[in-house]
């Protein structure tokens, strides 16, 4: 599907404009000139307008979101002479409806009270209550845990290209990660594709470029148009050193000029987005494409890397493989499995923390039984650094910096002694533990202290709500506290003094609006309102059923309790502050800890799985080999096993170099062989092993692959709903234009979705380029048998087949690869299996048999009865233009009358007469 574009004036299908234009503003009540106000400067966005403890939308907002979720569109006021549409949603619900609006593509702006309503009043009786726009919410900037996906990322992504060069900027909100890939424009589709943004900001002036364009096509998420002018370099660089609070960018290296324009747009976006609040934003962490394995959309779609072809986690590669028990070390793996690597030395760093792991049970064990108890700090901590965070994220980051210190000490301990590996943990081991050791880091240490010991355990997701901050942390505030519970007993006293002073068993209760009162039914008040009682009860509100009254000392209480909590808050909320913004200066060290904690979870998790999938150690180098022995498909063994059968181990070897025998393979074998199978498998492997995990096989030797590419014939390619031979062949040309001797490639029935000669013929051709232009290890399914000469005529081609055989009259098939072409195709075979009708299939077979005695010509069917009215109808053999053919070449058939061409069709007719 194509990226959504969202734009001032059109936005998606869903939040399309219904047409009115904003109205003249001028004669505006105070409150609507403020509303036009924060309009104006949010043309574009939906306005969240906060009325007490709504938010409301008014005039076109109003009825976009109203048809767009279904809230209700009323009307409040007039403006001009006319109505003002409005619909409000709750502010304590907001969440909700933000998220429902930002998946129809909208944005949100947030226009917040800024004061409380009482200090509007205190400067006089028609003040009203400041407002400013506080955050305009888009699909790339969210940090709220109800909007987020706790395994997954959000990214918010940005392009530039400058001097030919392409940079993609990503930052994950969320967490404050910030990355940038340098490619070239060619590489756009991959490199987005690896970071799976959901907002792309993409300057105007790119949409005119047409790779830039196609790469959008293929990108996830919505698609930001921004000024050209936000990208230009200088600007960007002002911008960026104001993100980061710095004075020179000399720190990050040196940025290429589209990196600077790219990560510049991600500032300018987050000025505006978050209204001037700076998120902890951790250096940009830097990659080209010699770093990591390129893999275009197309090709990570058809491998179901992250996702299946339906959209769903499940039956991904990545499903199966995840054992990590905390989200961000979900999110870090699913990271590394978008991105695997290139460099072997960086492979292998962290294929030694999970081979250490491995051969540390117990202490695996106990990590992982104290990382479950660690919170999502990076997350948290997002929040807290844009003054959206509560009491919560500071007990996740309690929790965190908790799970840290008690891991360190875990490792310290080494309760285990290493048996085959060396002591001394692998460098990816030792990085995590040394941004977790407390004593290594005094703010994390004095932060925890202080969490530890203040903060409660029943939290509140806001400051505002108190009620979290503990006992004798500070004496005003337990003072606080003691007058307003001591006025609760007191009530609770006034209480029972009143009912035995009226003789009438009436209730004290409180609400937000009168604060304490005497609650009492109609017939009670009645004694209530007449003398003597009258003289002590004052009457407040007569609701439908009850009649609500005060008195002087129930008053005077109520205001007591009131100012106590009230001061309590104000004190709680301070302390609040003086947490967070502890939190906040300890941003960097907090982030590191927490990446900490991810890295050990994908080490143990990875070893966890290793052992359950019986997966070995992979190994990596800069060779042109890949020699698999015993591989399996991780999610289709998965099936199988779910099954009650198992998957038989295959192996693959391929070498580049052509040393070792071919480079290219010709795998056939009947439908249902397991030819799908045994490619993606290989694939998966090199996938795997490159993102420093184990692979499911006996051994696995990997000369590193720089592009992966894995096409699917369009036959087998319902599940994408574009079974087109067109799209088949736009892929397939990628591959040829971009494949190089580092790449590995697998096609999957290639040619199949045209007529046989054709497919056959473009299968033959591909297969050729890819083995003498493109030199790439590959693997090449298809049922054209006729293939198999390849390995005769090729250097470095071989066959492979998928073995199946006949017994009792049944197709039994093997799942086994071995040398050599596929005797046969076993199609009549695999429809009976499927259960086509006996006579058809008897019919097929008895065609078959005949068409195989003819040697694959379709010339001895012309006796049987099906084919022989369309055989006599064929014209004989070609053998040069016949008279007719010369006399229609001849005609000028436009300078002709109709006369004249009445005359030439009877010539026509007689030269045609045989
Ligand atoms: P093809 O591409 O040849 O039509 P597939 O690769 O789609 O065949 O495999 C068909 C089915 O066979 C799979 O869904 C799976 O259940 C089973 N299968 C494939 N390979 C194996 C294997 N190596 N071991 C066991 N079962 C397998």
């Amino acid at each position: 599907m194509n990226a959504p574009i969202l734009r001032p004036d059109s936005a998606l299908a869903g939040a399309a404009p219904s047409g009115a234009a904003m109205p003249d503003p001028s004669g505006a009540t105070p409150v609507m000139a403020q509303y036009f106000d924060a309009k104006a400067r949010q043309p574009d966005a939906l306005v969240f307008f906060r009325m007490g403890d709504f938010y409301e939308l008014f005039f076109e907002d109003a009825q976009r979101a109203s048809a767009a979720i279904g809230i209700t569109l009323t009307y409040r006021g007039t403006h001009g002479g006319q109505p003002i549409p409005m619909a409000g949603v709750p502010a304590h619900a907001a969440e909700a409806y933000l998220a429902k609006l930002i998946r129809a593509g909208f944005k949100v702006a947030v226009c917040e009270q800024m004061e409380d309503p009482a200090e509007a009043k205190k400067r006089g009786g028609k003040s009203i209550v400041r407002r400013d726009l506080v955050r305009v919410v888009t699909p790339g900037t969210l940090t709220e845990e109800g909007l987020l996906d706790a395994r997954g990322s959000n990214r918010l992504a940005a392009i530039a290209v400058r001097g030919g060069q392409a940079a993609v900027a990503s930052a994950e909100l969320s967490t404050g990660e910030v990355e940038c890939l340098l490619v070239q424009v060619s590489g756009l589709a991959s490199a987005l594709a690896a970071i799976g943004p959901s907002e792309t900001l993409v300057p105007d002036r790119l949409f005119a470029d047409e790779a830039v364009s196609a790469a959008l096509k293929t990108a996830g998420g919505v698609i930001q148009p921004m000024a050209s002018a936000l990208a230009e370099p200088s600007a960007s660089e002002t911008r960026l050193k104001r993100l980061y609070g710095v004075d020179t960018l000399d720190g990050f290296g040196t940025l290429a000029g589209a990196e600077i324009s790219a990560l510049g747009l991600i500032a300018a976006h987050l000025e505006t987005t978050q209204a001037g609040r700076l998120p902890a934003l951790r250096p940009p962490r830097r990659a080209g494409e010699a770093d990591v394995m390129a893999i275009d959309p197309a090709t990570r779609a058809s491998l179901e890397i992250e996702k299946t072809l339906s959209g769903g986690r499940d039956g991904s590669l990545l499903s199966v493989i995840d054992r990590t028990v905390t989200a961000p070390g979900a999110r870090l793996l699913a990271a590394r499995l978008a991105r695997p690597l290139l460099s072997p030395a960086a492979i292998d760093a962290r294929l030694d923390a999970i081979g250490w792991l491995m051969e540390r049970r117990a202490l695996r064990e106990r990590l992982r039984v104290l990382l479950k108890s660690a919170g999502d700090m990076a997350r948290s901590l997002s929040r807290l650094a844009l003054g959206r965070g509560g009491p919560r994220d500071l007990g996740a980051l309690r929790d965190g910096l908790g799970a840290a210190e008690a891991l360190a000490a875990l490792f310290a301990a080494e309760p285990e002694p290493p048996t085959t590996v060396p002591a001394p943990a692998p460098e990816e081991i030792a990085q995590a533990l040394a941004a977790l050791d407390p004593s290594a880091h005094p703010a994390l240490s004095s932060l925890l202290a202080e969490l530890r010991t203040g903060l409660g355990e029943e939290l509140p997701a806001q400051a505002r709500d108190g009620g979290f901050v503990g006992a004798s942390i500070s004496p005003d505030l337990d003072q606080a506290r003691a007058l307003r519970d001591d006025s609760r007993r007191v009530i609770l006293g006034l209480e029972s003094r009143l009912q035995a002073e009226s003789g009438v068993s009436l209730k004290i209760r409180h609400n937000a609006v009168l604060g304490y009162f005497v609650d009492a039914t109609a017939k009670q008040a009645e004694a209530l309102m007449a003398p003597p009682l009258n003289a002590l009860f004052i009457h407040r509100q007569t609701t439908a059923n009850q009649v609500r009254f005060t008195t002087v000392e129930l008053a005077d209480l109520d205001a007591k309790i009131a100012q106590a909590g009230e001061r309590a808050l104000a004190i709680e909320v301070s302390i609040f502050e003086a947490w967070r913004a502890e939190a906040c200066r300890a941003a960097g060290q907090i982030q590191a800890a927490a990446e900490g904690l991810a890295r050990l979870d994908v080490a143990a998790g990875l070893a966890e799985w290793a052992e359950d999938a019986g997966a070995v150690r992979p190994d990596v180098d800069g060779s042109l080999c890949f020699d698999a022995e015993g591989a399996r498909h991780p999610v289709v063994e998965a099936a199988v096993r779910r099954a009650g059968e198992a998957f038989t181990p295959n192996n693959c070897c391929l070498d580049g170099a052509g040393a070792a025998g071919a480079r290219l393979s010709i795998v056939t074998g009947p439908n249902m062989a397991g030819k799908s199978t045994f490619l993606r498998q290989n694939a998966l492997l090199a996938i795997l092993a490159q993102a420093g995990c184990y692979v499911p096989a006996r051994r696995l030797k990997l000369g590193v692959v720089d592009r992966l590419f894995s096409r699917v014939g369009a036959g087998d390619d319902l599940a994408r709903g574009r079974s087109t031979f067109m799209a088949e062949m736009v892929e397939t040309a990628a591959i040829l234009t971009q494949a190089t001797p580092r790449s590995f490639v697998i096609l999957d029935e290639i040619g199949r979705g045209t007529a046989t000669y054709d497919g056959l013929a473009i299968a033959w051709a591909c297969a050729e380029a890819l083995h003498d232009t493109n030199r790439c290890r590959g693997l090449f399914a298809t049922h054209y048998h006729e293939l198999a000469v390849l390995e005769e005529r090729l250097a470095f081609v071989s066959n492979l087949s998928l073995k199946a055989k006949e017994w009792n009259g049944d197709l039994v098939f093997l799942h086994e690869a071995g040398p050599g072409p596929a005797d046969r195709s076993y199609g009549v075979q695999v429809a009976r299996l499927a259960g086509v009708p006996p006579t058809v299939v008897a019919r097929a077979r008895e065609v078959l048999d005949r068409l195989e005695s003819q040697q694959h010509t379709a010339s001895g069917l012309e006796d049987l009865p099906l084919f022989a009215a369309a055989a006599e109808a064929a014209p004989a053999a070609a053998v040069g233009p016949s008279e007719a053919d010369k006399a229609l070449a001849q005609m000028d058939v436009d300078g002709m009358s109709p006369r004249e061409a009445l005359d030439a069709l009877y010539r026509l007719k007689a030269i045609a007469r045989p």
